[in-house]
């Protein structure tokens, strides 16, 4: 069975599925996106996906194309055309298609607007968590705004081949006054000696994953201590545990930093726990 995809209003097997070369997404990654977890029907944590796209778009001034509910049933289509059992939907949106020049089109072109959806294999999802990955640090050299979902990825593409170029799974960025901000595409996390949980405080500097909101409520029912606050890579290596939450990996334990081991290098009872009950905090719509 072919992909299907859509692309400004129609659905398309995915070699059809083509932008224009002058699309300012492909000139100058001149868009946002949003990745959902998703399948069977359902969408996980749709509407935070959504806030965070208009959110996203209004800092960079494109307009929503559409409602956030017409939104919505094109990504279910997708999904279901698909037949994804259990995956992520991507959709992107750019200032359109236009003539190449640095400033915005006057008068508005229309946003260009593309959903992809594809499955994931939940077991080998599993597995990596069970095992843990390896991650690298590497000095945070993206612009001051990451809390916009941009298309504009490319020290996040670099950092991850860094990281794989290394025999490591992920990078962790860390800034210029040696805090851990974030991973290449996914927040950071770690469990304190004295068990406290940690992880960066949402500013310009990290992008607010919604699994790290959802997250805050886990550890609410969990009882757990928490800490929004920026945390040095020194105290990544002393940490009892570490991890980085997504939607596409929900909380995966990292077990070595730069060669190091975290705690005993093996996932820990925290991550573990906070993985396991993730779902049932998460909206499934
Ligand atoms: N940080 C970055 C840089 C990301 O690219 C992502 C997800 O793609 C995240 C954090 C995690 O966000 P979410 O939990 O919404 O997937």
């Amino acid at each position: 069975m072919s992909r299907i995809a859509y692309v400004n209003g129609r659905y398309l097997p995915l070699r059809d599925a083509k932008v224009h070369v002058e699309d300012r997404g492909y000139q100058f990654a001149d868009g946002v996106y949003e990745v959902c977890e998703g399948g069977g029907g359902r969408l996980i944590d749709e509407s935070r996906h959504l806030e965070r796209l208009k959110r996203s778009l209004s800092e960079i001034r494109i307009r929503m194309p559409m409602s956030a509910a017409a939104l919505g049933v094109i990504l279910r289509e997708v999904v279901a055309r698909n037949r994804i059992g259990y995956g992520i939907v991507y959709l992107q949106i750019t200032r359109g298609v236009t003539r190449r020049d640095h400033a915005f089109p006057v008068p508005q072109v229309e946003p260009s607007l593309v959903v992809t959806a594809r499955p994931l294999n939940m077991a080998r999802n599993a597995a990596l968590a069970e095992k843990g990955i390896a991650v690298i640090s590497v000095p945070d050299n993206r612009w001051g705004r990451v809390d916009i979902k941009s298309i504009g990825l490319l020290p996040n593409v670099l950092a991850r081949q860094a990281a794989i170029d290394q025999g490591a799974r992920d990078a962790w960025f860390v800034d210029k006054d040696g805090a851990v901000t974030e991973a290449a595409s996914a927040n950071a996390w770690i469990v304190t000696p004295a068990g406290k949980l940690v992880t960066r405080h949402a500013d310009h500097g990290i992008l607010r994953g919604i699994t790290r909101t959802v997250l805050f409520d886990v550890i609410n029912a969990q009882n757990l201590a928490v800490e929004e606050r920026a945390f040095t890579l020194e105290e990544a290596f002393a940490a009892r545990e570490a991890f980085i939450t997504s939607a596409s990996q929900i909380v995966l334990p990292v077990v070595r930093i730069d060669g190091r081991p975290i705690g005993d290098g093996r996932p820990g009872p925290v991550a573990t726990a906070l993985r396991r009950d993730f779902h049932r905090y998460a909206e499934a719509g």
